[in-house]
């Protein structure tokens, strides 16, 4: 039964009709005029999906698609929660958030094929920087840094991981018989007991900084395993590789005009099933239908879908409450911290010099550099992740000695020319309410074991979205929509 009404929850149709062209899309969607923010919600559908991220708005379509009536309530003003992207004045498109797609992240890819926004390759032309403290800058090619000092070790390491790796169930790493004492240290622990070499776990730094925004010793050891473990598909098991790399790694290509396409399509396909500025406080189940109640009205359902990051989940009210080993398992993840720092140039005048716009730095700002100019180069962007300690000593200084600390990095790298942007663009994660920070949220040791099975077991007649829940590529985008696929199919099934 279809009982939402095509004008008040978004405003009219046909100007949603007329939202064709991109930039449009994006403004409007954005920007979201007083109808969409204040229109009537319907008084019951057979399923309200709470959270307009990747994984909601999947979910909301795979539930649309049985022929069921579905309402996205979303707290922002705007879908697509950890994917933003920020228009360049100059021209072009980055995001803010979410960017990245590599092989094996079938199920974004096909979503992103379908509602026709292209990808594009990562550029890798030329030799990457690596910055260490015992042996100043080096450039090389490929993807392994030519530090004599760790390449040994580092190479050991990582196969070693893959291996452990390789040997979890991604849908219950909890279940491994070494689980336990996996869980029972941090990344670190482990690096410290198999190597001597500080380097080592610097460079695994500027894998954890913008991977998880959390230090070595923040995350539990089990679920770096997991997290390499589910970078991956079904018939090819994840790697550290695949995980970490630029080209044909995680971060080998990007989306034409931005990853937050992907939400805006979705959402515009839904039309008035998606209700901006609705935050939920309270989902109640106890009598009949479940009472979900949002800044915008109570809105009754027959199944819920919560696809929230777990510190915003945490905040609903639940009646009766969440089985406390739910609840202790959203209480133990915590966002990491990141914020992206963009400089913008005329030109990618790195390229010209035969550099990618690659680079790790064992200090400073700019730890982890990419190249992060729009599809057609037509102006060039520096991109620093600003992660885990590295945000914890910059992330709070004030925005110019930031940006000068930043700008730095990116001169220490490739050049004096780095120091002149012609715009400066950041954005902080930590800081945006319905977020809490990014890209994903992290497990220190002892939650995976102690918490792990209760991650995407249903309450009552609530089922649980967000990447968070994924078997594969669990904190990416993919993940995101495995998991808002899944949900839907639980749902599916009882309706
Ligand atoms: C800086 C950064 C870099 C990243 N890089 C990459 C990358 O390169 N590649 C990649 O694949 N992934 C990347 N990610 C991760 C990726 O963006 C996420 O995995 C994915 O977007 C998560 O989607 P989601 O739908 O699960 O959650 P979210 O996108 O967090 O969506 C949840 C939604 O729920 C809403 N919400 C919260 N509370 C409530 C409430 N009470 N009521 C109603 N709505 C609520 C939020 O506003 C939000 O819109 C990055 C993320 C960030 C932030």
């Amino acid at each position: 039964m279809e009982h939402v009404s095509r004008r008040t929850v978004l405003g009219s149709a046909a100007a949603l009709g007329a939202l064709t062209a991109l930039g449009s899309l994006e403004a409007e969607w954005n920007a979201a005029d007083a109808a969409t923010l204040h229109g009537h919600l319907p008084r019951h559908v057979d399923v309200v999906v709470v959270g307009g991220g990747i994984s909601g708005l999947v979910a909301a379509r795979k539930v649309l698609a049985k022929g069921h009536s579905v309402l996205v309530l979303e707290a922002r003003h705007r879908v697509g929660g950890r994917i933003l992207n920020h228009r360049l004045t100059e021209g072009g498109t980055i995001e803010s958030g979410g960017a990245f797609v590599g092989p094996t992240q079938d199920h974004i890819k096909a979503l992103a094929a379908e509602l026709g926004v292209k990808t594009f390759k990562e550029y890798t032309t030329g030799k990457s920087v690596y910055m260490s403290k015992q042996l100043g800058k080096m450039t090389y090619d490929g993807t392994v840094p030519p530090d004599p000092t760790i390449l040994l070790d580092a190479a050991l390491l990582q196969s070693r991981i893959d291996q452990m790796a390789a040997e979890l169930d991604v849908a219950a790493p909890w279940a491994h018989p070494q689980a336990r004492l996996w869980d029972s240290m941090t990344l670190g622990d482990w690096l410290r007991q198999n190597t001597l070499n500080k380097d080592v776990i610097d460079v695994l730094q500027c894998w954890t900084e913008p991977g998880f925004g959390a230090d070595v010793d923040e995350l539990s050891f089990l679920f770096v395993l997991w997290y390499v473990a589910c970078s991956g598909n079904e018939s090819n098991k994840g790697t550290f590789e695949r995980n970490s790399d630029t080209a044909d790694g995680a971060q080998d290509s990007r989306f034409v005009g931005g990853s937050q396409l992907v939400p805006l399509r979705m959402a515009q396909l839904l039309g008035n099933r998606v209700a901006l500025n609705a935050a939920v406080t309270r989902i109640d189940q106890r009598r009949g239908a479940v009472k979900v109640v949002s800044a915008r009205g109570t809105v009754r359902a027959k199944r819920v879908i919560v696809a929230c990051p777990p510190p915003l989940v945490r905040e609903i009210e639940f009646l009766p409450a969440m089985p406390a080993r739910r609840r202790r398992l959203i209480a133990h993840m915590t966002m990491g911290k990141l914020m992206k720092c963009d400089a913008v140039y005329r030109t990618p005048f790195w390229r010209a010099e035969g550099m990618n716009g690659f680079g790790i730095a064992f200090t400073g700002a700019a730890r982890a550099v990419f190249d992060n100019s729009p599809a057609d180069g037509s102006v060039g962007v520096l991109l620093a992740f600003v992660g885990g300690q590295t945000w914890r000593t910059y992330g709070n200084q004030l925005h110019a000695d930031r940006k000068a600390a930043v700008l730095k990095g990116f001169a220490d790298m490739f050049g004096d020319e780095a120091l002149h942007p012609i715009d400066y663009v950041e954005h902080d994660w930590t800081r945006e309410k319905w977020t809490r920070g990014a890209p994903v949220a992290i497990m220190k040791p002892g939650t995976l074991t102690s918490y792990g099975p209760s991650i995407r077991t249903p309450h009552g007649r609530i089922h649980w979205a967000g990447t968070e829940t994924s078997t594969y590529w669990t904190g990416y985008m993919d993940g995101a929509v495995r998991s808002g696929e899944r949900a839907a199919a639980e749902v599916n099934q009882h309706l």
